[in-house]
């Protein structure tokens, strides 16, 4: 059985013994404020290697580094622009990830080969502990099975995990419940490579423009920006985007239909779901939502399209990669 402690708070104990186990080159699940993350020491390439096998990563998908602060993460670059600063100093510790470039001291497999690398400083007071705690940065992708759901319980990371987990960290359900905003920095203009809980407006804002990047790889070609492959974060059962209102899935068999605001009448054979119209409450909401579909057996869920506005942006994201066809 994979061990599970729970953690009350920052002081906790069960923090030193994850940060022994970590020290020692182990892999420990920790709660952050977007989701799980399974965490290694991330300047120890052995340790990030166990990650990959543990997930099924490809090894062409670069993990986050998560820092204490500006400073260590700065330490872990080649060049630090006065942007990073600024950014740095409004979002962290909060659900903002920099890719900039990266210094010697970052091991080629966190980059997966390339010059880059991807830095966060998470708000989540044991995802801090831990770090402290280690006095290293800590790799730490979501803590599933690559491709899957992202977990935002800690069943969630032991069900899709395992015994490949030596501990997980059980701090109760994770907040955003949504993947960080990358935001590469590391090129000539800055480009959002994932939607997250920090919206573009709000990068605009402080960046003036920003360039979102729309295109995604079939899995198994070199990704143009890696980790951006089609199908991703995807639940068991059948997912289906549908226009609001244009009618029932013909096969209603262990079907689920989900809107948004209000919900169409439906046979008594297809359980409906009702979300808010409420963009960051869905994205707290999401995965967990689709955990539960897939624990109770549906096999396709029919989902209505969330409205087009860019609060909506990291929800869409998340929805189309999840029901994105399986390549071949
Ligand atoms: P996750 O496994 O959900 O934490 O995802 C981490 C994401 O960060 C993936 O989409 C990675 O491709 C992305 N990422 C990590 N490092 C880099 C990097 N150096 N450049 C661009 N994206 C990165
Ligand atoms: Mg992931």
């Amino acid at each position: 059985m994979t061990r599970i402690l729970q953690v009350a708070g920052p002081d906790d104990p069960a923090i030193r013994e994850a940060a022994s186990l970590l020290c020692a080159g182990g892999l420990v699940a920790f709660p952050t404020e977007t989701v799980y993350g399974l965490g290694a020491d991330g300047l120890d390439p052995e340790a990030v290697a166990r990650i990959y096998a543990a997930k099924g990563r490809p090894a062409t998908n670069p993990v986050i580094l998560h820092v204490d602060g500006l400073a260590s993460a700065r330490a872990l670059t080649s060049r630090w622009p006065v942007e990073a600063t600024a950014l740095a100093e409004r979002f962290w510790p909060g659900p903002l990830t920099l890719v900039l470039p990266a210094s010697e001291q970052v091991p080629a497999i966190v980059r997966a080969g390339g010059p880059t690398v991807a830095l966060r400083c998470p708000a989540h007071p044991v995802a801090q502990a831990l770090i402290k705690a280690v006095g290293r940065p800590l790799a730490a992708p979501s803590a599933n099975r690559s491709q899957h759901l992202s977990p935002t319980l800690a069943e969630h990371v032991a069900s899709s995990l395992g015994e490949a987990v030596d501990l997980i960290l059980d701090g109760g359900p994770t907040e955003a419940g949504l993947e960080s905003t990358i935001l590469d920095l590391s090129g000539a203009r800055p480009r959002i490579l994932r939607p997250g809980p920090v919206a573009p407006a709000e990068l605009a804002a402080l960046l003036g423009a920003v360039d979102l990047w729309k295109g995604a790889v079939k899995l198994g070609e070199t990704q143009a920006a890696p980790g951006m492959a089609e199908r991703h974060y995807a639940p068991r059962a059948r997912l289906e985007l549908v226009v609001p209102g244009s009618g029932l899935p013909a096969n209603s068999a262990r079907t689920a239909y989900v809107a948004f605001g209000q919900l169409p009448p439906l046979p008594d054979s297809i359980r409906g779901i009702l979300l808010p119209l409420d963009a960051e409450a869905v994205g707290t909401r999401l995965f967990a939502l689709l955990h539960e579909l897939d624990d109770a057996g549906f096999e396709c869920v029919v989902m209505e399209r969330p409205p087009e506005d860019e609060a909506w942006m990291a929800v869409r994201d998340r929805l189309r990669r999840a029901s994105a066809k399986e390549s071949v």
